[in-house]
């Protein structure tokens, strides 16, 4: 299957649909996944546009990487979360729902059962309350 440059990472990769970005850089784009299955849920994901692990190239996918624990600090910063698990979907057999490359960055809490994948809309404003957390944890790293 080709890239679909239509898929909603692109567009906001483009500019052109809304994201609570919480961190980004030449290589890489993170924001709030706006059906969050914990506060605080996070993805990273290249601007080059690779559907999956298989379509990156080798030194991005370093880049994807060091961004990726760069946000979990962050993450890790403004939640205190008891945990974090990193999450990555490759293909819809997988549970892979947006053709875009991205990785989970989802805070655990010992006493918080996450909610299911992809399952409840977060209200805008409490994203934006997480959003600011976590870029203001970042800047203090
Ligand atoms: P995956 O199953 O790994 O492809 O997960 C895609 C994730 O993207 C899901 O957890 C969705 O909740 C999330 N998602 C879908 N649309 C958006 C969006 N516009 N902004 C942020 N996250 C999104």
């Amino acid at each position: 299957m080709a890239y679909d440059n239509q898929n909603i990472f692109a567009k906001i990769l483009r500019g052109e649909a809304e994201a609570f970005t919480v961190y980004e850089n030449d290589d890489c784009l993170a924001f709030l996944d706006v059906m969050p299955q914990t506060d605080g849920h996070t993805l990273v994901l290249p601007r080059a546009p690779a559907q999956d692990l298989f379509d990156l190239e080798d030194r991005l996918m370093a880049s994807l990487m060091q961004s990726v624990r760069h946000v979990a600090r962050g993450v890790r910063s403004a939640f205190s979360p008891d945990g974090i698990k990193l999450m990555q979907f490759n293909g819809e057999a997988a549970g892979q729902t947006v053709f875009h490359l991205h990785i989970h960055i989802v805070p655990c809490y010992r006493d918080r059962q996450p909610q299911s994948h992809s399952r409840e809309m977060a209200r805008a404003e409490v994203l934006e309350q997480h959003a600011e957390k976590i870029r203001t944890a970042l800047n203090q790293l």
